[in-house]
């Protein structure tokens, strides 16, 4: 696999529009087949609340948005999102928590649960939690999991201008957490926060430097938050989408590219352009966490203009096994009760203790 540099995936951002297309439509048939995309749907269990500063994030508590918080969403609630997402065409479910980092308590061990539900219903079930340990990332694993979402956002020199309560090396370490516990890595960025194109190509190489690289890479243009600290901040041009998706197909060919946020600015014409520069993948549902998506009948009709059929689950990795863990599996847990534990004492020893006192 090249080792790309940043001045080579410059160079190709800087390609004539045409010719770049051409090059990415080229990769993608080479490893995709073209008239296939993933349709994945965002759910965000636990809203708002979140302790971190991320200047395009409306759930951090610091600013003032007018989200709706929510506590983390029951099995129910989640099964019951989840079969509707499946009956739209939706192969993969991402739960978002607006967490800083996982922490070991019940509110964890209720996502596992979730996991083990989603898994059931034959969907890829990810994740985006925060942080994750080894440890943490494995009883993930261990639950059904199929995938981990940790975006890097942007590059490591514009990362500091984004978010100051946690580092990009912290970024790193989660993912490389995940892939230690044998989950596939989704992990992509934001467009349009400010950042130049080089941040955008640097942010590509470490992506694209990962190895294995990452099995999915989510392309999102911002969505301005009034209230947050970039909601000045103007609306990429689709052209800006297409060359950083075909830049994306070309230094990562096997990776599903997912047309994340900020669709509802483009046009049909305009995601036709992006699925022809290798996205194989979009997020469905009126709602993207917090931020407006296209009507779920709106992309039924862009996938039938287009002759696009949704991507089945599983269709490039195998469906992971719930391990029968004693995390979850309350009839396995291990009982402590009084009554039921019998202390057999130590006969002999008691003997000789009372030989001892007669001394
Ligand atoms: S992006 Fe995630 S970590 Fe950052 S403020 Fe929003 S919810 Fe918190």
């Amino acid at each position: 696999m090249k080792d790309w540099t940043t001045e080579e995936i410059l160079k190709l951002y800087h390609t004539p529009i045409m010719d770049l297309v051409y090059q990415a439509a080229t990769v993608h048939r080479e490893y995709h087949n073209p008239n296939e995309v993933q349709i994945s749907t965002l759910l965000s269990i636990k809203t708002g609340g979140c302790p971190e500063d991320c200047a395009y994030c409306p759930q951090a508590a610091r600013y003032h948005t007018d989200i709706e918080t929510n506590d983390l969403m029951t099995v129910q609630q989640v099964e019951t999102a989840a079969m509707r997402a499946k009956a739209i065409g939706s192969s993969r479910l991402c739960m978002g928590a607006a967490w800083r980092n996982v922490k070991d308590d019940a509110d964890f061990d209720h996502v596992l649960e979730l996991v083990k539900t989603v898994n059931k219903l034959d969907m890829e079930v990810c994740c985006t939690l925060g942080m994750v340990t080894e440890n943490q990332a494995q009883k993930l694993a261990d639950a059904g999991l199929y995938a981990y979402n940790h975006n890097l956002d942007t590059s490591e020199e514009y990362y500091k201008e984004i978010i100051s309560t946690r580092g990009y090396e912290d970024r790193l370490k989660t993912i490389d957490n995940v892939r230690k516990a044998n989950l596939t890595v989704c992990s992509g960025g934001i467009v349009g926060m400010g950042e130049s194109v080089e941040d955008r190509c640097n942010m590509l190489k470490v992506l694209a430097s990962l190895r294995p690289q990452p099995e999915s890479v989510p392309i999102n243009a911002l969505v301005a938050v009034e209230g947050t600290p970039l909601e000045e901040q103007q609306p990429v041009s689709i052209w800006e989408m297409v060359r950083m998706v075909a830049t994306t197909r070309i230094v990562m060919p096997k990776t599903s590219v997912r047309l994340s946020a900020g669709r509802r600015n483009m046009s049909q014409e305009g995601q036709a352009m992006c699925f022809l520069a290798g996205a194989n993948s979009i997020f469905a549902g009126d709602k993207l966490l917090t931020t407006p998506n296209p009507e779920v009948f709106d992309d039924l009709d862009m996938f039938e203009q287009l002759g696009l059929k949704p991507l089945p689950a599983y269709a490039k990795h195998q469906k992971p096994e719930v391990k029968d863990s004693a995390i979850f599996d309350k009839e396995k847990q291990i009982k402590w009760s009084r009554p039921g534990h019998k202390i057999n004492k130590n006969v002999a020893y008691a003997e000789k203790a009372k030989e001892i006192r007669k001394k």
